[in-house]
């Protein structure tokens, strides 16, 4: 169908809530964080409910139009902005309802980490999402949701108690452990694969204060490995990221270190103050300290802004690592200094905790046994530095070993190599099961696409 009468239906639909190209607002509303590659949407769709949602759902479906679900914008891999598309942005849906009494948040879709947050920690609670406020919480749910959190209380995935769903077929289902309890699974690790979420029902816990912030070091190998050693030993209320990175023009950091690799622990304790000054200290001792702003504060104050990545490329690998010993982050330092690209992080998230109590094939992150989730990333605003930016991470990921199947939320590969790359064989499987049953002519198909399984023959 051509994309005049495509819009000509949405616009039937929604109305003025669907802009096109040349609309005013259009170019703000169809961007992204990351810039990229040059991809023209034919229609930006802003739904205000599940009815609308469908409606959006079920002329994509119908007109064999691509379809792309726009959260927060902060996907790597940009693909919720798909070329001569429809992308169906959730921003209209977002909205936060604490229960506190129940400690129960709902989050409607296209809701930040950011407003959340702020919303419970009103009543001293918390979900434990990323480590960034502009982040969508259905986008980062979807993969796993690694966070500040994650030790004390899992990932954000373990934590959501249901969703609402507009599937393929324009159908709106709860899904929960007793209502399509396959979908459930899938939804928790499976991504934007089987339908749009349009709100989502969180555990709350009780998250008075924290203790925690960054801690800079000189970039040493010994100094990143006593980090994940600590880690390996700290409590549950310890959640942290280590980064080796290119040092930011901070004035909290010594100028002679801008520009050059330092180690960064980004630390959050969410126990008593007194426990974790205890909890600390080795943390502390790993290394000759460039800057320690670790401080008992609200825990949305752990959102600060990071460096202004808008209008930055990225480049990412991602993969899991079962230790990182000194003579790898030793190369990790190496390699972080070659970088070609402003910023340039070799990033690794312990794990261990309330994540490994989970089992493996309770959600469709099937990770839990590993240590550490790793990536590997270049970031820089110039075209021209593409190439380069990612020959550098290609290069940095195999020499630190950091292959996949890695964590579905950093990976950019597309096509079938995308979902091998996120996903171990069975779990790749049981997903490609769901999909079958849920999305059989895969209208959700930009995003680390699993396609459904085929059916047996003579089955
Ligand atoms: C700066 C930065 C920091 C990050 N930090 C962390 C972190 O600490 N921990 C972590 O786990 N991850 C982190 N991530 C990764 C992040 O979780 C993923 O990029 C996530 O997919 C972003 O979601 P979004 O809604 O913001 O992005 P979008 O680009 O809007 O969405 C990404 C994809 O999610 C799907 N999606 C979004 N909303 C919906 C919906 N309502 N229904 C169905 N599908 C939907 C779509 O497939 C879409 O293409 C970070 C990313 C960035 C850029």
């Amino acid at each position: 169908m051509a994309g005049n009468d495509v819009l000509g239906r949405l616009r039937s639909e929604l109305g003025r809530r669907v802009l096109a190209p040349g609309d005013e607002g259009f170019d703000r509303t169809a961007s992204m964080v990351f810039a990229g590659d040059d991809r023209r949407p034919i229609a930006v769709a802003r739904p205000r409910d599940e009815r609308e949602v469908a409606a959006v759902v079920t002329v994509a479906a119908e007109t064999s139009t691509p379809l792309g679900v726009r959260g927060g914008g902060h996907g790597y891999a940009r693909h919720a902005l798909v070329d001569g598309g429809i992308v169906l942005d959730t921003r209209a849906l977002a909205g936060v309802h604490i229960d506190a009494a129940h400690r129960v948040g709902v989050a409607g879709g296209g809701t930040t980490a950011g407003a959340y947050t702020t919303a419970a920690a009103e009543h001293g609670l918390a979900t434990g999402f990323g480590d960034t406020a502009g982040v969508g919480i259905a986008g980062l749910a979807l993969g796993g949701g690694i966070g500040y959190l994650s030790r004390r209380d899992g990932l954000t995935v373990d934590n959501v108690l249901g969703a609402t769903v507009v599937l393929a077929d324009g159908r709106v289902v709860e899904a929960s452990d007793d209502e399509e309890p396959e979908l459930f699974w899938a939804l928790r690790g499976g991504g934007g694969n089987f339908g749009v979420v349009t709100s989502l029902r969180l555990r709350l816990h009780e998250t008075p204060v924290v203790t925690g912030g960054m801690l800079a070091f000189e970039a040493r190998g010994a100094t990143v490995a006593a980090l994940v050693r600590a880690a390996r030993d700290a409590d549950d209320a310890l959640s942290l990221m280590v980064n080796v990175m290119k040092a930011p023009p901070a004035p909290f950091l010594p100028a002679e270190h801008q520009g050059r690799p330092i180690v960064v622990a980004l630390v959050c304790h969410s126990g008593r103050p007194e426990q974790a000054e205890r909890a600390l200290a080795p943390f502390r001792a790993s290394g000759p300290v460039l800057a320690d702003l670790i401080r008992v504060q609200p825990y949305p104050a752990m959102f600060q802004a990071g460096p202004e990545l808008s209008g930055n490329r990225a480049a990412v690998r991602t993969g899991f690592a079962d230790g990182f010993d000194a003579t790898r982050a030793e190369l990790a330092v190496a390699l972080v200094g070659e970088a070609p690209t402003p910023l340039a992080v070799v990033n690794l998230r312990p794990m261990g905790g309330a994540i490994a109590r989970v089992a493996e094939d309770a959600t469709a992150f099937a990770h839990r046994s590993r240590a550490i989730m790793t990536a590997v990333s270049a970031l820089h605003p110039d075209p021209a530095m593409a190439a380069s930016g990612a020959e550098w991470t290609a290069r940095a990921s195999a020499a630190l070993d950091i292959g996949g199947p890695g964590y579905v939320n950093f990976v950019t590969a597309s096509g079938d190599a995308a979902a091998r790359a996120a996903y171990p064989e069975a779990t790749l499987r049981r997903l490609a099961e769901v999909k079958r049953r849920y999305d059989p002519a895969n209208v959700f198909s930009s995003n680390v696409n699993v396609e459904p399984a085929e059916v047996a023959v003579g089955r």
